[in-house]
């Protein structure tokens, strides 16, 4: 059973439907950020440090409020 999920749309992604899911917050965070290095890296490249700063946030806080 997959317990955390994650979708793109809710940090800012718009564009893209990909849902990370995972059976620990850890598994998930490995599987998102390795989806962001891949889709994402034009968009991650052109983000200023304080905004990749508040995507880690709001991950971390999405994924808090899943436990
Ligand atoms: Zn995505």
């Amino acid at each position: 059973m997959m317990n955390y999920q994650l979708k793109c749309k809710d940090l800012g992604f718009d564009s893209c439907d990909f849902i990370s899911t995972g059976n620990s917050d850890n598994e998930l965070k490995r599987k998102f950020y390795f989806h962001t290095m891949i889709s994402h890296e034009k968009e991650l490249k052109q983000m200023a440090e304080e905004k990749k700063i508040e995507l880690h946030n709001l991950v971390k806080r999405i994924l808090d409020n899943q436990n």
